[in-house]
């Protein structure tokens, strides 16, 4: 039951390296099994994405994340018709290039690569499934199709850009020189990874005790539905019901924004009427919420920027991350023989360019505690540990 304008397998642009079709799943959901059997998705397990792992066991990891992304997205999906393996594969992907200690980590690991470069998180991802898992005989990477690559990609630079269209011409990084979309299911991962951690954000940080529900009122979203919900059961307005009152809350929450995509991307997708998933790619984005929620959304999102992204305990984390990347680059740039063997050096590169390369991937691919021990080994510091 897929619509015209969904990206359906048999008209994949398929694999970098032909292979014959799996007999009984398509190539998205083979996709998807690769990922799913990465060694790089599961270190997302042990990878924060705003707090980190050792502050405790119930809050998000990157793994749990990308799960939520993939629920969020294959049930928007559904609505839509769109392709829900698709959906499901880009989701389970998304992250896979993420450094350890979330976007402190990338941000040093950046600094360092500066003068190599730079270090970008969606290009990383790309990288993961494209070269760095060495898992089949034939080929390096995962040997994804075409479209679960191109989702994978959100955002590139041109410069980084023309670097990929310079190894794969016409390829996935070609969108970025020609300023089209990519498929709507892509389109929808991105919405569908903003829900999800606007709302697991709001959850965690309660948890943690950063944010309060009080504060949280000045964020009509989340208010207007803590006010329905308290309207609805009284009784949780007892301090000993406030989990329960959150919870409910936020599932109210999900759901307005979900139907309020399923509604503004249908409304958008019956007047253009792509009439297939190359004319989607041509036309503006189609996947969004309405233009209301677009502002409400904005709204919870500068609130978790002021309130928990920069408050004073997530930034000393930050700092002392920041610390451990900077301190490992630095190491393994003076001594590289002593990093397991990495992927050969890319050809046509100066060779001190070829090894911060490896030194990023490497520390790109560490699990948090990974990066705190091998720093605490190296130098005698015990810092996130
Ligand atoms: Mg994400």
């Amino acid at each position: 039951m897929l619509a015209a304008y969904a990206c359906d397998p048999l008209h994949s642009r398929g694999r970098r390296f032909a292979e014959p079709p799996a007999p009984t799943r398509t190539d998205f959901q083979r996709d998807r099994d690769r990922i799913v059997h990465a060694s790089a998705f599961r270190r997302l397990v042990y990878k924060t994405q705003v707090f980190l792992n050792h502050e405790g066991d119930l809050f998000r990891t990157r793994l749990t994340h990308s799960l939520e992304v993939a629920q969020l997205g294959r049930s928007i999906a559904r609505a839509l018709q769109l392709n829900e393996d698709l959906v499901e594969a880009i989701a389970l992907a998304h992250d896979l290039g993420h450094t350890p200690f979330g976007h402190a980590g990338q941000d040093a690991l950046n600094a360092c690569m500066t003068p190599f470069g730079g270090f970008e998180h969606n290009l990383q991802s790309l990288r993961v499934v494209d070269v760095l898992e060495t898992r089949y005989p034939q080929f390096d990477g995962l040997n994804l199709t075409f479209e679960t690559r191109e989702g994978i990609l959100k955002h590139c630079s041109r410069a980084n850009a023309q670097a990929l269209i310079a190894q794969e011409p016409g390829g996935v990084a070609q969108r970025f020189l020609e300023r089209t979309q990519p498929s709507l299911e892509a389109q929808l991962c991105n919405l569908a990874d903003e829900i999800a951690y606007n709302a697991h954000d709001i959850d965690d940080g309660v948890r943690s005790g950063l944010i309060t529900m009080a504060q949280l009122e000045e964020v009509p979203l989340f208010e207007s539905h803590r006010r329905a919900t308290l309207a609805q059961y009284p009784h949780l307005g007892d301090a000993s019901q406030g989990r329960r009152l959150l919870y409910e809350t936020i599932r109210r929450m999900l759901s307005q924004q979900v139907y309020d995509v399923i509604e503004a991307s249908a409304a958008a997708l019956r007047l253009a009427a792509p009439a297939h998933a190359d004319a989607a790619r041509l036309l503006p984005p189609m996947v969004g919420f309405s233009s209301a929620m677009r502002e409400q959304s904005q709204v919870l999102k500068s609130f978790l920027l002021r309130n928990l992204y920069r408050h004073p305990q997530v930034m000393h984390t930050t700092g002392q991350a920041q610390q451990v990347i900077a301190d490992l680059f630095a190491a393994y740039m003076d001594a590289p023989h002593t990093m397991p063997a990495r992927p050969a050096p890319i050809h046509g590169d100066q060779p001190e360019v070829s090894v911060a390369r490896q030194v990023a991937d490497y520390i790109a691919g560490m699990t948090d505690r990974f990066a705190s021990r091998e720093h605490a080994r190296i130098t005698g510091l015990q810092l996130l540990a």
